[in-house]
């Protein structure tokens, strides 16, 4: 069984229940319903059309839907137009069909928030422009650095510009009260620049008494400055390496990836690594030996996901990619999961008892050289904090809280099993293990680890750990 995770971002290649299925069986744990394309209702349709599929196959995956946020573009422009070095061009905040000499642009307040010298990035950064003038009301003047055609409704990032939208657009709060009726168990929150935009987004998650979890996307400078505020406010992250790497310079993606993936964990927080993973294959059968490396560094830097994109959402081949991922994921693994991540717990830590077991609890698994760790949860609290020091050995948690079931599948080695006799201590270790022998997960000869919370009935934090050999 594979470690890291696979998320699949849906679209018109992967949206039948056919291919769904396909995906589900090829090792996708989390499926991305990306609401920048297609209708709210289209979007609400994918996501029942998974819970159905989960339903029919009994395999639990994770739902996120992914929100749209602060995404500037420019309009409609005239066929043909091209921008050579220095020429001018003028933004206007109405709309109006584009030529060379003018675009709208999809953001009202633009020319009040943006200074003299401040570059402008068209279409992925293919174009670079610098402003010249501002009216501070409407327009807004730019000269042309690096040329190229200028096609319609491309998307623009202003890197060094203090954008006054708010993180959650009056279209992604629509969109997020859709997503959460559907019961996904993420929301990625694009564009996130500091830890307010996470706490607005958590109101309305909480408002709706909804038990979705955050991810929040890094994909601007500010947020890469202030990501330890924004880990510890956020239940999970993700490494938006596209629209990062037109933010920040392309160069400096690869550390800041390494830097967030170590932060991440330390915090015992999920991370996903997103965007041109394997996007040759969106046109072809096989990855290049480049993309084949670029995945197996994110895993053996311990990211709890891998991310596709474009190869699964429009690509030709959104079943072999996951195939091929998996593959990817799995030789990786082999020589990357050998000695204990995370944090060590620290006496002043709110929850250092169950802390304090769950770590050891790692460290004995690898000592013994453990098949598994199995920890009864009602939270999940103890899932993830096991899942964050790595340990050789598979994770099961056994709850008998069916909504984090799938919510789980994000976390980095856990799999999940509905469990819910809390008779004794005792016999649920037994029938733990006979569950597990049944599935084929553990034999005779095995040793694993058990964590549990006495007594049972209480449900209250682990404070129990056990070593078993099965068959003995
Ligand atoms: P997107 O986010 O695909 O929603 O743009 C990921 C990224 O920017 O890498
Ligand atoms: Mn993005």
């Amino acid at each position: 069984m594979k470690r890291t995770k696979i998320v699949a971002t849906l679209g018109p290649s992967s949206i039948k229940s056919r291919v769904l299925e396909k995906m589900l069986y090829q090792g996708v744990n989390v499926f991305r319903v990306n609401f920048s394309h297609g209708s709210a209702e289209e979007n609400r349709k994918t996501i029942l059309k998974i819970q159905a599929i989960l339903k029919k196959t009994k395999r639990h995956a994770a739902i996120l839907a992914d929100l749209q946020g602060p995404k500037l573009r420019i309009g409609t422009v005239e066929e043909g137009a091209f921008l050579d070095p220095g020429d001018l061009m003028t933004f206007t905040n109405k709309p109006c069909s584009g030529t060379k000499e003018k675009v709208f642009m999809t953001y009202d307040s633009f020319p009040k928030d943006v200074k003299v010298g401040e570059m402008i990035l068209l279409d992925d950064g293919k174009l670079l422009m610098r402003v010249v003038s501002t009216n501070s009301k409407n327009e807004v003047i730019a000269e042309t650095i690096q040329g190229g055609p200028l096609k319609s409704n491309k998307g623009v990032n202003l890197p060094n510009t203090r954008v006054s939208l708010p993180c959650l657009t009056d279209k992604d709060i629509y969109d997020l009260n859709i997503a959460l009726d559907a019961g996904v168990d993420w929301v990625g929150l694009s564009f996130v620049r500091g830890k307010q935009d996470i706490k607005n987004l958590r109101k309305i998650i909480n408002e709706k008494k909804s038990g979705a979890g955050i991810v929040a996307k890094i994909e601007k400078p500010e947020a890469v400055s202030d990501i330890d505020a924004i880990l510890d406010e956020t239940d999970a992250v993700m490494v938006a390496r596209g629209d990062l790497g037109v933010e920040v310079p392309m160069e400096s993606v690869p550390l800041i990836q390494k830097m967030i993936i170590s932060k991440a964990i330390s915090r015992a927080k999920p991370v996903i690594v997103a965007t041109q993973m394997m996007e040759s294959m969106i046109n072809s059968l096989t990855p290049s030996r480049a993309e084949v490396n670029d995945v197996s560094c994110a895993v053996i830097d311990g990211a709890d996901a891998v991310m596709l994109s474009a190869e699964t959402s429009v690509g030709q081949y959104p079943v072999e990619v996951v195939e091929a991922m998996s593959k990817i994921v799995k030789a990786s693994e082999l020589s990357s999961v050998t000695r204990i991540k995370g944090r060590k717990p620290q006496p002043e830590d709110k929850r250092f008892v169950s802390n304090a077991l769950c770590y050891q609890a790692a460290k004995t698994a690898n000592l013994v050289e453990a098949r598994s760790i199995c920890a009864l949860t009602f939270s999940g609290y103890s899932a993830k904090l096991i899942s964050s020091f790595r340990p050789k050995s598979n994770v099961y948690v056994f709850t008998s809280n069916r909504s984090i079931l799938n919510k789980l599948c994000l976390f980095w080695g856990v799999t999940g099993f509905y469990y819910n006799s809390m008779e004794s201590t005792d016999q649920t270790f037994v029938e733990i293990s006979k569950m597990l022998k049944s599935l084929s997960l553990i034999e005779d000869g095995d040793t694993i680890i058990q964590l549990a919370s006495m007594p049972i009935k209480k449900r209250g934090m682990t404070n129990t750990m056990r070593i078993k050999q099965i068959g003995a």
